[in-house]
């Protein structure tokens, strides 16, 4: 166990805290359960997309230096000597002189290498009689227009996804069009959310005078399903090693990959978490260089590892924001785990501290010569989960700026809800 009590930068924190951390095994899913995994093989293309030439319209397969030239003054005849359909095959070949009926995906007839859509035909054309087994071309098509060649999407043999990467419904969506069924993920980081705090009461409950709402629990939990996690939400545990101490079987008797606890961190309070952990694991209290969020522990219980959050719900959810969200990404093998930022102008002066970076909450907006501005949403205390609620990223003040980033400035804000970046 260690006290280290000289406070250490976010970015040695976070150092600290991802070393601890490595990809977990795969697992095979089927497409349907896919969304939102992350994926653990590369995918290589078995077949070319399309697998053969189609027509991209509906019209006429010809070949194309015959209507080059084609106007409406000046049409082109040709006999229509078979029609086909998508699903189908073709049964005849497009010679000299002739056109074959095409359907919007049907496969292209031999001899063919251009669509004519009906639009640009007698066919398509209002108050225009059509010669039966006949079709006039009123205008020139540029010879291989409205024609998917095979492999035009995908080539046979190509990686098409990386080994890395979040699946979105698109990825979901190719894998379906290379015809796989199954595709290996990550398997999903178990994570136990433990609110300690004798202070705390569960929405739903009576409110005793003196007690406040367990909040943390739900936000910790939200954020892990967010982020990919498989959450198991805990009791409450009252401020008493007995309690902390059987939660946290119940976490190691469930499987955890990882417990993120909060309160009980802060100067005043740590002694408990500390004896719990003393006797099972070891623990490190950290005094981070941010606001909000900046007492903090981590450690291993029996080989797990413990993120102690600290208990007031803002200092909480950034906390999670800047180093549990990390470390469940690199659980998932994910690349991109960093939130992105945009640097933005202040629409107001932003209050800065000597001694370390503060994250406050902002609203960023794109005005119209496409440059971001940001505007804090309210109050900055640590507890005011209403002004998290209203934000939309975290400014981030350098202690540089002290006492204050002033209105005008450019500062870089961290996009809350915009997917990680490498
Ligand atoms: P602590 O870090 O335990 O000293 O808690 C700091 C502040 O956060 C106190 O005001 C606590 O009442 C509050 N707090 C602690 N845990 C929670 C929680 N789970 N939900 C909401 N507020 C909490
Ligand atoms: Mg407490």
């Amino acid at each position: 166990m260690s006290e280290e009590m000289s406070p250490i930068t976010v970015e040695e924190a976070l150092e600290r805290v991802l070393a601890c951390f490595h990809p977990l095994e795969a697992e095979e899913v089927r497409l349907e359960e896919a969304l939102g995994r992350v994926l653990a093989e590369d995918v290589v293309a078995e077949e070319d997309i399309p697998p053969f030439p189609n027509a991209a319209m509906d019209g006429y397969a010809v070949r194309g230096e015959e209507v080059a030239q084609a106007r409406r003054d000046a049409p082109v005849s040709l006999r229509v000597i078979g029609e086909v359909a998508a699903g189908e095959m073709p049964s005849v070949a497009v010679e000299a002189g002739t056109a074959v009926r095409i359907m919007t995906g049907a496969p292209l007839p031999a001899g063919a290498d251009t669509v004519v859509p009906f639009e640009q035909t007698d066919e398509g054309t209002p108050g225009m009689a059509m010669e039966p087994g006949w079709v006039r071309v009123l205008e020139a098509v540029r010879p291989g227009k409205n024609i998917r060649p095979a492999g035009e999407d995908v080539h046979r043999g190509e990686r098409v996804l990386e080994r890395g990467i979040r699946l979105r419904p698109q990825e979901v969506g190719l894998l379906a069009s290379l015809g796989r069924t199954h595709v290996r993920v990550t398997r999903r980081p178990r994570v136990v959310i433990l609110a300690t705090g004798s202070e705390l009461v569960e929405p739903g409950r009576p409110l005793p005078p003196g007690k406040i709402r367990n909040s943390n629990a739900y936000s910790n939990y939200a954020q892990v399903l967010a982020c990919g996690g498989l959450p198991l939400r805990l009791p409450i545990a009252r401020d008493r090693v007995s309690e902390i101490s059987a939660r946290l079987d119940r976490g190691l008797a469930w499987g955890a990959d990882l417990f993120i606890t909060s309160g009980g961190v802060s100067a005043g309070e740590y002694d408990l978490v500390k004896k719990v952990l003393a006797s099972r694991g070891q623990i490190s209290f950290w005094r981070v260089r941010m606001q909000p969020g900046r007492p903090m522990a981590f450690g291993h219980i029996q080989g797990v590892p413990l993120l102690g959050l600290p208990g007031n719900p803002v200092s909480s959810m950034v906390a999670f924001i800047l180093f549990a969200r990390p470390a469940i990404l690199k659980m998932l093998g994910q690349k991109a785990r960093r939130k992105p930022e945009v640097e933005a102008v202040l629409l107001e002066d932003a209050p800065a501290y000597p001694d370390r970076r503060r994250y406050l909450r902002a609203i960023v907006e794109q005005e119209e010569d496409g440059g971001y501005t940001a505007r804090l949403t309210g109050p900055q205390g640590s507890g005011i989960l209403s002004s998290m609620v209203r934000a939309n990223g975290l400014a981030i003040i350098p202690e540089s700026a002290y006492p204050a980033a002033r209105a005008g400035t450019t500062v870089r804000v961290m996009m809350l809800d915009w997917p990680e970046v490498e």
